[in-house]
């Protein structure tokens, strides 16, 4: 599926600024052999809720990671989660850079080579995570995934689950374009919450509620500037070939990037659903925090990305 550029007219800074842009399709080289993922696709049903093992933590680990803080009560369905899946189907047609090119979910499968690759260089002990194309719903060791979740990691079956359909709901709700370059910062932010597991980072500062400078703000923050530093590098990651997968992100593609940061900020969300900014309530950040973070990634690699020793003013 091609991208078109937002239509219709927005009203806010934020989609007044990605609307002035175009989005450039072209990411991956076309001959980049990307058939080697191993994401795989599931869902197509309704899962019922009820019926798993996993405690309490798991569920707020889940509240932290999920890419937005879009309430997900929903999510629990006042029961513990489902049992976890197994299995799901290869994804059909992505052997090549231009088939990510032409495809949301091949693009989506395609840049894990990359971000594993990138992790691997320079993490000791890195283990690739699952990712799983959600299909319109189902289960996850943390409970259902859906687009009403947005796309989430979830550390008791370290996988990230994202429903393409998700990026539909950025263009439209929260007033971005959701370029391809977007898209893999929200999958490159998943996965920096799989680093921050196998890191130990997650058991370390565990979710100790909301506000500005919450370790579940600066967790989300930390995963962004991982992002960022990934996007930085990734035209650095090759195939079995030598052939790099994906080529340099261009500025247009970066600034579409950056707006999607900014669009998922707790105070534009805040905003967007007609509520007054209360960072008492931020689990996420501010639109200005996650772009910062992201872009320190992006000037100062994964080293530059230690939120959790910054004061709180200065976060
Ligand atoms: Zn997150």
């Amino acid at each position: 599926m091609l991208h078109t550029p937002l239509d219709g007219e927005k009203s806010s800074p934020v989609a007044a600024a990605a609307s002035a842009r175009t989005v450039t399709v072209v990411t991956f080289n076309d001959n980049a052999r990307v058939g080697g993922n191993t994401a795989k696709r599931r869902g197509g049903t309704v899962a019922a809720v009820g019926g798993g093992a996993v405690g309490l933590g798991a569920i707020v680990v889940l509240l932290i990671s999920a890419f937005t803080g879009t309430d997900l009560t929903g999510l629990l369905g006042g029961g513990a989660p489902a049992a976890p899946q197994s299995g799901g189907e290869a994804i059909a047609n992505c052997s090549t850079g231009q088939d990510a090119n032409n495809d949301d979910t091949c693009r989506l499968a395609a840049a894990t080579l990359s971000i594993d690759q990138f992790w691997q260089e320079r993490l000791d002990g890195y283990r690739e995570p699952q990712l799983i194309i959600v299909d319109q719903s189902t289960s996850s060791a943390c409970g259902t995934a859906s687009n009403a979740t947005g796309p989430f990691y979830c550390p008791p079956d370290e996988t990230v689950y994202v429903d393409p359909t998700f990026f539909s709901t950025l263009r439209e709700q929260y007033d971005t374009t959701a370029g391809p370059l977007a898209q893999l910062y929200v999958l490159a932010h998943e996965y920096g919450h799989h680093v921050q597991n196998l890191t130990g980072v997650m058991q370390e500062y565990p979710n100790n509620g909301t506000g500005p400078d919450s370790n579940g703000v600066r967790t989300e923050l930390q995963a962004d500037c991982y992002a960022g530093a990934w996007v930085a590098a990734a035209g650095e990651q090759v195939d079995e070939n030598g052939t790099p997968y994906l080529q340099p992100p261009t500025d247009q593609q970066i600034s579409d990037a950056l707006a999607a940061a900014a669009a998922v900020g707790d105070d534009h969300i805040q905003a967007e659903a007609g509520q007054v900014t209360n960072p008492e309530s931020f689990t996420h950040g501010s639109s200005e925090q996650r772009t910062r973070w992201f872009d320190a990634g992006r000037q100062g690699g994964v080293n530059a990305c230690d939120t959790f020793s910054v004061a709180g003013s200065s976060l």
